[in-house]
């Protein structure tokens, strides 16, 4: 791993801004486009992050990593996504390992987080979604105690990235759903290397295509064994170590749909500074100028929110309801800062050496994955304003 060297610029989040902008000037519009197109994982992308330490930053040093809090990390995936960059390749990386870090075995931690580290191991993928959608305490995939291991049967609707990564979290049913509903589940970490060469049947994997270049799949779980000792922390806790990860994947995700934000405003500014119609720039108008400034204002405050929130993840304190308005008002900010770019360039937004297109259906994602902006809202109606829940 490249070290990184003390920052010598005026603070350590614009030092790792800085690394991040440098490391994404290598790979251009050009080098995403083409993965657009072919719908392949930006593997080099991930592996230049990887090997300049930047993917680490979150790891504690005393396992190799950079040691840093969630405000650099939230810096990272923004600056990517402002690149023209998609962070969606490696982003749970950073936020499910908090369910190694917090709820891991020492054990587990001394033999995954050196390795994670180093780029020797991924950790990219988390298996939890299936039929029951954002009703997750209604997952049917069971993990059966057959002796010293469990026997995990079931189907998960989405699974990103399994084909490139090490390590897997696998969320299932260890207890029938009881009057608690949120116990009862037990979080797996599945080693795939060994499930690749001992029992590669007891995974199948079928690719889904979305509307964007996203690695993700439909995966069925055929009776695949796994050890007692890859439970992570209690036995039937696991979806509270799950929701433990919430905040931090909120944060995350704000910054990314933060960065597409700013891209979208920057581009579409400087697109109508050049584009001339009628004789003069189009930006000149404020029919265009307008949803230009709406879209980089609601960017601008949501920044805000998220600035908030990730200061009082980072000291510890309770984060709920700012983690999710920034992921909120970030995934309609960019949004919003989407359609006016697409608007700006008019027909020529609809063409793909532009980026446009290839971004506007990136961001679409924000507002429903990894949660529906409607679940947010029912966060702040029942858990801050007091409203009856819906669910
Ligand atoms: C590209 C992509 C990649 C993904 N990768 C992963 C992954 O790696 N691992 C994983 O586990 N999951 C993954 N997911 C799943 C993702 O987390 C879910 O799509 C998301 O949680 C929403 O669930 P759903 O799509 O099933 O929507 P549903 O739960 O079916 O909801 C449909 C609609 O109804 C609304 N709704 C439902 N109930 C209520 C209510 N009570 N009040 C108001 N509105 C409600 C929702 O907000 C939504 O608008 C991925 C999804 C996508 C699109």
């Amino acid at each position: 791993m490249t070290d990184l060297k003390e920052p010598d610029v005026a603070s350590k989040v614009d030092f790792y801004r800085e690394r991040t902008r440098a490391l994404c000037a290598e790979f251009s519009g050009e080098y995403w486009r083409e993965l657009d197109r072919i719908r392949a994982y930006p593997t080099a992308f991930v592996e230049a992050l990887t090997a300049s330490g930047l993917l680490a930053t979150l790891i504690p040093t005393e396992y190799g990593g950079g040691g840093e809090g969630l405000t650099v990390g939230a810096a990272i995936m923004e600056e990517i996504n402002r690149s023209g960059g998609h962070s969606a390749a490696c982003h749970a990386q950073m936020y499910t390992m908090g369910s190694l870090l917090r709820h891991g075995s020492e054990e587990q931690k001394r033999m995954y987080l050196p390795g994670i580290a180093t780029g020797a191991l991924r950790l990219q993928a988390f298996s939890i979604t299936e039929d029951a959608g954002s009703d997750t305490t209604s997952i049917v995939t069971k993990a059966e105690l057959d002796g010293d291991d469990y026997v995990i049967t079931g189907h998960k609707t989405w699974t990103s990235r399994i084909d490139e990564t090490d390590l897997l979290l696998v969320l299932a049913r260890t207890e029938d759903k009881g009057a608690d509903k949120t116990t009862g589940m037990t979080l797996f970490l599945v080693d795939l290397r060994e499930v690749r060469a001992t029992q590669p049947d007891a995974v199948r994997v079928e690719k889904v295509r979305t509307m964007f270049n996203y690695a993700t799949n439909q995966v069925w779980y055929q009776g695949l064994r796994v050890p007692k000792t890859s439970i992570i922390g209690q036995a039937g806790e696991g979806f509270r170590y799950v929701i433990d990860g919430w905040n931090a994947e909120r944060i995350l995700l704000a910054s990314e749909a933060i960065g597409d934000g700013y891209w979208f405003a920057e581009k579409a500014a400087a697109y109508a500074n050049e584009r001339v119609v009628f004789g003069r720039p189009i930006g000149v108008n404020q029919g265009v100028q307008f949803p230009i400034v709406d879209g980089y204002m609601h960017v601008r405050a949501a920044e805000l929110m998220r600035d908030v929130a990730v200061r009082l993840f980072d000291e510890g304190k309770p984060c709920g309801a700012e983690a999710n308005m920034a992921k909120h008002l970030a995934a309609d900010a960019s949004w919003e800062s989407a359609n006016a770019c697409m608007n700006t360039y008019g027909g020529f937004g609809f063409v793909d050496e532009y980026d446009v297109e290839r971004k506007f259906r990136e961001t679409r994602m924000y507002q429903v994955a990894p949660v529906n902006n409607n679940l947010v809202k029912t966060f702040i109606a029942s858990k801050v304003l007091g409203l009856p829940r819906s669910y």
